[in-house]
């Protein structure tokens, strides 16, 4: 009977410690849209989406913006409208801070409608600087993107001369997310390669590289293989392709690219809706 007695306070005490091991290394949660949109929800519980586009055709789920809880802060890269998406009825909804280059944050507030005080200079830089995201437990610096960042007004103004309908939104970019206990993240963005790219494992060692791949608009496999072997990430999701007839690069393209460089077991293909921890 003492036998037991002691036997169930070491299997109690095991399993505590058990449970607080769990607690000390939370997983960070990443879950795909679609396209270029993610969510990202760091061990201290913080939230981040990036391009939040969640009405994206190929997203199974026709309810995320309704399932959204909280939300700390929405990373856009460009002004596209594959890339702005929803952002500014769920900034609405959840008074998430905006993280954007300078001239989009801008246009976002005064052309869009986003927040202005969801969107101040403490959230908006530009290429080469870093700053905190305190709710999110995370860093996250600005790099480079070799692309275009026109915003296309939601009400378009009429079509006569003298009314833009695609207005220059400063730099494209993309992210490199540093959260505590978690991963290092770079999402590219939309961009070609570039060969600056081997700047960024001069700075950073990224656990997960989210790379578009679909081509047409942005690098293709071939090319975003390259990418990975100069950014070095220890993993990569491909992304961007495959939303619409254009975007024609696919995950088994960019298996063979990265293969013939030797780095095809650094490839994770998820499929929009899914969610895998890190
Ligand atoms: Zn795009």
């Amino acid at each position: 009977m003492q036998f037991a007695n002691k036997l169930r306070t070491v299997l109690l005490a095991l399993a505590m410690l058990a449970m607080t091991a769990t607690v000390a290394q939370a997983a960070t949660k990443i879950h795909w849209y679609g396209q270029a949109a993610y969510k990202i929800e760091t061990p201290s519980g913080g939230v981040i989406l990036i391009d939040p586009w969640l009405t994206v055709p190929t997203n199974p789920d026709k309810d995320s913006i309704a399932k959204l809880g909280r939300v700390d802060y929405i990373l856009i890269t460009h002004g596209h409208s594959d890339h702005v998406g929803n952002a500014v009825e769920i900034a609405k909804k959840t008074g998430a801070v905006l993280v954007a280059p300078y001239g989009l944050q801008i246009n976002l507030k005064s052309v869009a409608g986003y927040p202005e005080k969801q969107a101040t200079a403490a959230t908006g830089g530009n290429v080469g600087g870093t700053f905190a995201l305190p709710k999110a437990g995370a860093k996250v610096t600005i790099v480079n993107a070799i692309h275009g960042s026109e915003l296309v007004p939601p009400v378009a103004p009429a079509a006569e001369p003298g009314h833009p309908q695609a207005i220059a939104s400063g730099n494209p970019v993309g992210y490199i997310l540093q959260i505590d206990g978690g991963p290092t993240i770079y999402h590219t963005g939309d961009t070609d390669v570039y060969e600056d790219m081997k700047l960024i494992p001069e700075f950073y060692k990224v656990d997960l590289m989210l790379a578009c791949i679909g081509g047409h608009f942005t690098m293709d496999p071939t090319r975003a293989a390259l990418a990975v072997q100069w950014v070095q990430p220890k993993q990569v999701i491909p992304m961007h392709f495959g939303t619409f007839g254009l975007l024609a690069g696919t995950p088994a393209q960019f298996k063979a690219a990265l293969d013939k460089r030797g780095l095809g077991d650094r490839m994770i293909e998820m499929k929009p809706g899914e969610d895998r921890e890190f």
